[in-house]
C-alpha cells in the first residue's frame, strides 16, 4: 500500500530527489566514490554547494546585498545566534509570541539583553495570529515565526518595518511568494520544506552585522560563516546537496509562484472537508490558518481509537497532533502531492459514511 507522509518534520521529500539522492550515495557523479566520503573543499562538493546557495537567490529572489548560508545546529541554534549578532549590548529586542517555537525563540534572546514581548496569542492557545500592536522603534530587532508548526497558524503578510525584522520560516520557506527585502534575516532548518535535517539556511542583510560590540565566538558568528562561504569548517555535506536538489525539484515544478498556487489549492480542499465533515472542526481562527500544518479535532472524542486505527489502515502516516494541541495535524508541505491530499479527504469520507 502506499503511504501517504503528513509528518510535521522531519518530512516528505520529492521521491525523485530520494531516488538521486540514494544514487549519489554510492557513486557521485560518476566518480566512483561516495558523496559521504569526498572532502568538502573538492571541486564537486563546492559546485553542489554554490548551486544550492545560486537555487536559494534564484527562487526567492534574493538581493545581492543579503548572504546566504547554509550553516548546521537547526533553527534552534539560530534561536541563539541572533541575540548574539543582532542584539546591542545592553539592547533590546521585540518578539511577537504566536507559539512554542518563537516562546523558544524568545527564551534564549532573554539572555542577551531584554526582550519585549510584541504581542501573543497564549490567551487562546495560539489558535490565531496577534495583529494590532506596536512596534517602539527603539528595538535592535522584530523577531517573528511566519508558519506555526505545532499549531497550524501563519502570517498571512509581511511589511517592512522601522527595525530590523527577522523571521523564522522553518516550516513555510518556499511555499509561497515572499519580498525578502522585508526583512533582515530569514532562518529556516531544513527538515520541513527545503531538506533532510542537518542543514539551516540563513538569508541575512550584509548591513546589519558587526554592529552589536559584542566579542561573538567565531563559529555563531554570521560574518565568519558568510567570508567562508558556508565552509567555515566542514559544512553538513549530504543534507545541503539533498536540499539542493529538493530546490533544483522546486525550480523545475515553476518554482515559488507555482508551487504557491497548488498549495492554496491543498489547504483550501483540506479545509473546505473538514468544515463540511461534521465529524470533525479545525483548530485555528480561519484568516490565519497554515497552508503547510492543518490541524483539526473530532467533533466526538469518543471516536479516536477508531479513527486512529482507521486512518492508519489506510495507509495515512503521521496525522496525530502535537500533545499542546491534540487531535491531529496533517502537514502539507511542497513535496506533499495534491493526489495525497485529496486521498486524505476521501478517507475522512469514508469514516464519515460509516460513523453518522
Ligand atoms: C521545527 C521548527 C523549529 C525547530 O527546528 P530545529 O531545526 O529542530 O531546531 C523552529 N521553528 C519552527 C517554526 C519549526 O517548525
Amino acid at each position: 500500500m502506499k503511504i501517504h507522509n503528513f509528518s510535521a518534520g522531519p518530512s516528505i521529500l520529492p521521491q525523485e530527489v530520494l531516488q538521486e539522492s540514494s544514487k549519489a550515495v554510492l557513486d557521485f557523479n560518476q566518480s566512483g566514490l561516495s558523496i559521504l566520503e569526498i572532502s568538502h573543499r573538492s571541486k564537486d562538493f563546492i559546485a553542489v554547494m554554490d548551486k544550492a546557495v545560486a537555487l536559494v537567490r534564484e527562487l526567492l529572489s534574493v538581493p545581492e546585498d543579503y548572504e546566504v548560508l547554509f550553516l548546521q545546529g537547526g533553527a534552534s541554534l539560530q534561536f541563539v545566534m541572533i541575540p548574539f549578532n543582532l542584539m546591542k549590548i545592553g539592547g533590546k529586542a521585540g518578539y511577537l509570541d504566536t507559539g512554542e517555537w518563537s516562546s523558544k525563540a524568545l527564551k534564549e534572546a532573554k539572555k542577551f539583553g531584554e526582550v519585549v514581548v510584541l504581542a501573543s496569542s497564549e490567551d487562546k492557545n495560539h489558535t490565531y495570529i496577534p495583529k494590532d500592536y506596536v512596534i517602539p522603534a527603539d528595538l535592535d530587532y522584530i523577531h517573528l515565526t511566519s508558519n506555526n508548526t505545532i499549531f497550524g497558524t501563519q502570517i498571512q503578510s509581511f511589511s517592512k518595518q522601522a527595525v530590523p525584522v527577522v523571521c523564522d520560516m522553518s516550516s513555510d520557506i518556499f511555499s509561497r511568494k515572499i519580498n525578502v527585502a522585508d526583512f533582515d534575516l530569514i532562518y529556516a532548518g531544513a527538515q520541513k520544506n527545503m531538506g533532510p535535517a542537518g542543514a539551516t539556511l540563513v538569508i541575512v542583510k550584509k548591513d546589519i552585522l558587526g554592529k552589536t560590540g559584542r566579542d561573538i565566538p567565531s563559529y555563531l558568528d554570521y560574518q565568519v560563516h558568510a567570508k567562508a562561504e558556508s565552509m567555515f569548517n566542514t559544512p553538513p555535506v549530504y543534507a545541503t546537496y539533498v536540499s539542493m536538489l529538493t530546490l533544483q525539484w522546486l525550480k523545475d515544478k515553476g518554482g515559488v509562484e507555482a508551487i504557491e498556487k497548488i498549495n492554496n489549492e491543498k489547504a483550501d480542499l483540506l479545509y473546505k472537508e473538514l468544515e463540511r465533515n461534521a465529524l470533525f472542526k479545525t483548530v485555528a481562527q480561519v484568516e490565519d490558518r497554515s497552508k503547510m500544518n492543518v490541524t483539526f479535532l473530532l467533533a466526538d472524542e469518543n471516536l479516536t481509537e477508531t479513527f486512529d486505527a482507521f486512518w492508519k489502515s489506510k495507509g495515512i502516516s503521521a496525522i496525530s497532533g502535537h500533545r499542546k494541541v491534540g487531535g491531529y495535524r496533517a502537514s502539507i508541505y511542497n513535496a506533499l502531492s495534491k493526489e495525497s491530499v485529496l486521498y486524505l479527504i476521501e478517507v475522512l469520507q469514508e469514516f464519515e459514511k460509516q460513523n453518522s
